[in-house]
């Protein structure tokens, strides 16, 4: 058989490249390529295997659903997806109602449409963003996509748009007014290289969005489901959006999304405004309840907050001149290079079994399974320094 990268080059389309890797199966936080080398996994599938690979729990719950009823559409009700609803509200402690979608820009295409709604009587149209964010591909998220590269080929693009530096409380609130539906904003800027803002920046967005009418988004995409140690960002900041929207870790590697609104914001939908057919699938629900079970039986919240701590001291500890700076929190780190040094070392870390990811030219980030140990840290933390080392001109 023609080796894989072959074939992929063959009938896959041109938007990914071809990856540098083919993965057979994994088990925890350890994954094996189709040639039987094992690398310890600190990407996580981008921050989706929140429960690391092959959980007993979610196989567990998958296999019992998908054996039972895989799927309804939405003209049925189920189980899995109304205890996941709950749950979610639960989490939440505050009234919410929820719509579920199968990934992160759908689950902002349901926020973004909600700010339409918002916006109707009043002919408020426009949304606030952030440079350097990510909202995703499909036309409405990638409308407020902070990427100038990625945008502008698709253009035109819905609109109004407005970027603003995130972080920067002063622009936002020069640039949130009567016309603005909505301002979406992530707790931490993930594929713009784990960057967290000045503290108190989301109670700021918060106030903007309060003193001129508009939905308050959070993107907690990436952020949500324990990645900070919290289930939500924001929640650990104290403030309360209008919306939340949630995808990546919440299905553990299922494909779910969660568009949630808060109080006057869960009432915005009528019958027919919105629909998904494959949303909130029973099977991807299994999967998110099984994920949300575990991280509290196991307590894994406190694990990301003491792994993570010992994740970010280890990482400060690299005597690398390549290294400028450690940032983030949680299980959800990045370090900062010098230069555009990051696909050097992410190869390097490949090559020594360690997955690790180039999110920016000049960052390289960590989003591992929530189970990670301290001990699999000071097995990936050599692994890394020699990389770092291996991509020092
Ligand atoms: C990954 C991501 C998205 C897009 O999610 P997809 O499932 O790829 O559509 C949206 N927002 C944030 C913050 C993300 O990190």
């Amino acid at each position: 058989m023609t080796a894989l990268d072959v074939r992929w080059d063959a009938v896959m389309m041109r938007n990914y490249g071809t990856p540098p890797i083919a993965l057979d199966h994994g088990s925890g936080v350890r994954v094996w390529d189709t040639d039987g080398r094992e690398y310890l996994d600190l990407v996580g599938g981008i921050a989706v295997t929140s429960l690391g690979h092959a959980h007993p729990a979610i196989v567990a719950a998958v296999t019992e659903q998908v054996g039972r009823l895989a799927h309804t559409s939405n003209l049925a009700m189920h189980e899995p997806g109304v205890r996941l609803a709950e749950r979610l509200v639960d989490l939440l402690d505050l009234p919410t109602r929820v719509f579920f979608a199968n990934s992160g820009a759908e689950a902002n295409e349901c926020a973004l449409k909600m700010a339409r709604l918002h916006g109707r009587a009043e002919g408020r149209t426009e949304i606030v963003s952030c440079n350097n964010s990510f909202h995703g591909r499909t036309m409405g998220a990638l409308s407020v996509t902070g990427n100038a590269a990625k945008r502008e080929p698709f253009a035109p693009l819905p609109g109004p748009v407005t970027f603003v530096d995130f972080g920067d409380v002063a622009a936002l609130e020069a640039a949130v007014g009567a016309q603005t539906a909505a301002v979406i904003v992530e707790p931490t800027l993930g594929e713009g290289g784990v960057v967290p803002p000045p503290a108190g920046f989301l109670a700021d967005v918060r106030r903007i969005c309060d003193a001129a009418g508009a939905l308050m988004i959070v993107d907690e995409v990436q952020s949500g489901i324990g990645r900070t140690g919290h289930w939500f960002a924001s929640q650990a900041e104290g403030v309360r959006p209008d919306v939340i929207t949630l995808a990546k870790g919440l299905g553990g590697g299922l494909p779910i999304g969660a568009c949630l609104g808060v109080g006057a914001a869960g009432e915005l939908f009528a019958p027919g405004d919105h629909g998904s057919t494959f949303g909130g699938n029973p099977v991807s629900c299994a999967a998110a309840l099984a994920v949300l079970t575990t991280i509290a039986d196991d307590h894994l919240l406190d694990n990301v907050k003491t792994v993570g701590e010992h994740l970010a001291h280890r990482l400060d500890g690299l005597a690398s001149p390549l290294v400028a700076d450690v940032r983030g929190s949680g299980l959800w780190r990045a370090l900062a290079l010098t230069g555009d040094h990051a696909a050097a070392v992410e190869a390097a870390a490949r090559t020594r079994g360690l997955l690790v990811n180039a999110v920016k030219p000049d960052a390289i980030r960590l989003a591992p399974p929530l189970i990670l140990t301290e001990a699999e840290v000071d097995e990936a933390v050599p692994l890394l320094a020699a990389a770092l080392n291996e991509a020092s001109p």
